[in-house]
């Protein structure tokens, strides 16, 4: 499995950090997961356009998940000559209006290549690879995504406050990318907001077999990291960041 980090970022984080946006590619399929603004020129500097994926799951209405799909359309109508393939758009079954809204923001001539789908927690399969949307706690209908091929076991959080019990019900998964909005002191926030805190988020990666990777990094939390010593186990990557596991 390769995961390509093309953009680290959520609302509120670092101006040098694309909003979130992330290739997760098996032998099987190819998905982008989010694609916040900034998204499209990182792809284009890592040589990618969205011809190279299958599936972009968009993981809840929030703008800093898909807003960058527009200016990733367009680079890739420009920088594949062949123009945009047909690629489906997905995210669980409650994201129905969702779907639609993003797709009709679209470059109108660009519409034609995007295919509503749904992804539900019973999963898709594609060869080897199992895909599944799981729905997680946030203020607005939200689904994380769980990628499994012969191997490797991934999960990716979206937007949510840490519910382990309800996401990983005793599984451990190889990778946990994960995001950590908010700072250790603003724990009421989190609640309300359905975000996780920093301190929230490594814990996980007690729940984790290889790696814990933190996205969606405030920009306080940038901060904060400077004066923690950081586990063995935890990524913090920055943009265009390439994995292979
Ligand atoms: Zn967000
Ligand atoms: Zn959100």
């Amino acid at each position: 499995m390769r995961i390509v980090f093309f953009g680290t970022g959520g609302a509120g984080s670092s101006p040098y950090r694309a909003r979130v946006c992330i290739g997760i590619e098996t032998n099987d399929v190819s998905i982008l997961v989010d694609v916040g603004e900034g998204c499209g020129s990182r792809m284009i500097e890592l040589n990618y356009t969205l011809n190279d994926f299958d599936l972009i799951f968009i993981s809840h209405e929030h703008l800093n998940h898909w807003a960058g799909l527009f200016d990733a359309l367009v680079y890739t109508s420009i920088y594949d000559r062949a123009g945009v393939k047909r690629l489906k758009l997905v995210s669980g079954p409650k994201n129905t209006d969702l779907l639609n809204k993003v797709l009709s923001y679209m470059p109108k001539n660009l519409r034609d290549s995007l295919e509503i789908a749904y992804v539900t927690e019973n999963g898709v399969r594609y060869g080897d690879t199992v895909i599944r949307a799981i729905e997680v706690q946030h203020t607005v209908p939200t689904y994380g995504i769980e990628v499994r091929d012969s191997s490797i076991q991934l999960f990716y959080s979206a937007d949510t406050y840490p519910v382990i019990d309800r996401v990983y019900q005793g599984l451990k998964p190889n990778i946990i990318i994960h995001e950590a909005s908010l700072t250790p002191n603003q724990r009421d926030i989190a609640l309300t907001l359905g975000h996780t805190t920093l301190d929230d988020a490594l814990r996980l990666r007690e729940h984790v077999q290889d790696l814990l990777v933190i996205v969606h990094l405030g920009w306080e939390n940038e901060k904060y990291l400077k004066n923690i010593s950081m586990p063995k186990n935890v990524f913090i990557p920055s943009d265009k960041t390439l994995v292979s596991i």
